[in-house]
């Protein structure tokens, strides 16, 4: 009853019709904040499915990230595997060339046993002397490439276990944010079901007033809480006769800046303390 003291909202539209009867405008008083404490209700539990419906979103893009690494360390992997094999092939087909230049040398040897003039000896023995160089390169290219080998084999190995690891990040990461999808789910339906019980004790033109104003703010905020003298939807500064006229609770009270629907603590405390 304190209130009838604050002498000032002569601006306030519905006092004169409810001025005749004393009680009648208790009444309107205890419904009004309690149509603050519905409205502010409904808000709370729709605040927290937006705030749900927002971090699901974000969960398939980790998931996608950490498959899109994974991925690329695969094809890494592959490449790396390619090229090992290329240098394994050229180290064969050396081996392949010192085989046959052996054949060729045992051949030259066997000629020159049978050759009729020096001219032919020289000529084989100069045959000779090239598959000898020939050896000799080859063996040098395989002993290169037998290093190559060694190091390409050291970064495969480093490349499979960050690839297996990672993969392992991954099956479990998939496997947690799938079980935080089903949570986050379960957990929305409810809130979704309360938010619909809640929209039920407020009266129609008040519920549609609602949806008008949380559609067109951005965060989705229709009610909100005068916070240190500032709306808690644009933080404009509220006059402090407009902050009595909210703590009054004789009306329904929007911000003259962003159109929201503003409460005082008592309704929030109301609301988040569970009363
Ligand atoms: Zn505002």
């Amino acid at each position: 009853m304190a209130k009838t003291d604050v002498k000032a909202p002569a601006k306030v539209e519905k006092a004169p019709s409810e001025t005749g009867k004393a009680s009648a405008a208790a009444k309107a008083e205890i419904t009004v904040a309690e149509k603050l404490v519905e409205l502010f209700r409904l808000q709370h539990l729709d605040s927290q499915v937006d705030r749900i419906k927002v971090q699901r979103g974000e969960l398939p893009l980790e998931v996608q990230d950490l498959e899109d690494e994974v991925a690329g360390l695969e094809t890494r992997l592959k490449k790396l595997q390619d090229e090992l094999g290329e240098v394994e092939t050229q180290v064969s087909d050396k081996q392949n060339l010192i085989k046959d230049a052996k054949a060729q040398i045992k051949k030259y040897e066997g000629q020159q046993a049978k050759v009729r003039n020096n001219r032919e000896y020289d000529s084989l023995t100069k045959e000779i002397e090239f598959q000898n160089l020939e050896i000799q390169l080859a063996e040098k290219r395989i002993k290169e490439a037998k290093a190559q080998i060694d190091g390409k084999k050291s970064v495969v190995e480093e490349s499979k276990t960050r690839h297996d690891e990672r993969k392992k990040d991954l099956d479990i990461k998939k496997k947690e944010l799938n079980d935080i999808i089903a949570e986050t789910e379960k957990e929305e339906k409810d809130l979704q079901k309360k938010s619909d019980v809640a929209s039920k004790h407020i009266e129609e033109r008040l519920l549609s007033a609602y949806h008008r104003i949380r559609s067109n703010s951005r965060n989705g905020l229709a009610v909100v809480a005068v916070e240190r003298g500032s709306c808690g939807g644009c933080f404009n500064a509220i006059p402090p006769q407009r902050q009595l006229d909210i703590s009054s609770h004789k009306k329904i009270i929007v911000c003259e800046h962003c159109g929201r629907i503003l409460v005082d603590d008592y309704v929030v405390e109301r609301v988040k303390g569970g009363k």
